[in-house]
């Protein structure tokens, strides 16, 4: 096969049992916990989930430095439990969701806020704000073999080592198996496919420097620091 010019390298995450889990799609939960829906100016309890998107090569590992990104003046961390999906399938049900969950990492989902809110009052796509440069930052994967299904646990983030987000799993509006279940009935889930099951109220501001810490209980914690302009 003759290509035009060189295919783009495929987006790999390490894996806490010394592999590479190769990504394909990355899916996001918006507001799922009651106090963060609060904070955005929403009601929490009328809504049904809604998703976004990023592209996989948004996806960057543990130690990355995260280039501040261009037209932005308020970019903000979230962190987030990521589930990483090992099996494809539609309509999966609640009941049996949890088997197509190949194992959980820490993610933070990086945001240009402005043009997030920006697109949102204006009933606009939010891909400007959301789907940034490197603003996927991806924790070791973990295999449920090893470390079980998460439904409860403390999920913090740390900002130059000051806690901003102080949370429980426990506190997800809908659970790993319904936003699951609920996805499936929208794409065909494949492996590969990351879901960034949203963000604890505290989110706030970063700047060129700062050091960001995500941890989940259970798992390993997510590092990255944010570099100068891109
Ligand atoms: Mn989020």
């Amino acid at each position: 096969m003759t290509t035009v010019f060189e295919p783009a390298p495929h987006t790999f995450a390490p894996t806490s049992d010394g592999r590479q889990f190769p990504v394909r799609r990355v899916f996001c939960v918006g507001r799922n916990y009651a106090a963060h829906a609060r904070e955005m100016g929403r009601d929490p309890d009328r809504e049904a989930p809604f998703f976004f998107t990023k592209w996989a090569e948004t996806v960057v590992c543990d130690g990355a430095v995260i280039p501040y990104p261009p037209q932005t003046g308020n970019f903000h961390y979230e962190a987030e439990l990521v589930v990483a999906i090992g099996k494809g399938g539609t309509n999966i049900a609640q009941e049996g969701a949890l088997d197509y969950v190949w194992g959980y990492a820490t993610g933070n989902d990086l945001t240009r806020r402005d043009l997030q809110l920006t697109a949102r009052e204006a009933g606009r796509p939010w891909d400007s704000g959301k789907n940034v440069e490197a603003s996927a930052p991806l924790g070791l994967i973990h295999p449920v073999d090893e470390v079980g299904h998460l439904s409860a646990g403390a999920i913090r983030l740390l900002v130059n080592e000051v806690i901003k987000q102080d949370a429980d799993l426990a506190d997800l509006i809908w659970s790993v198996p319904e936003v699951i279940s609920i996805l499936s009935t929208l794409w065909t889930l494949q492996p590969g496919d990351l879901i960034f099951t949203g963000t604890p109220a505290g989110v706030g501001p970063i700047v060129t420097g700062d050091v960001v810490r995500v941890e989940i209980e259970g798992l390993t914690p997510l590092t990255v620091t944010v570099g100068p302009a891109a």
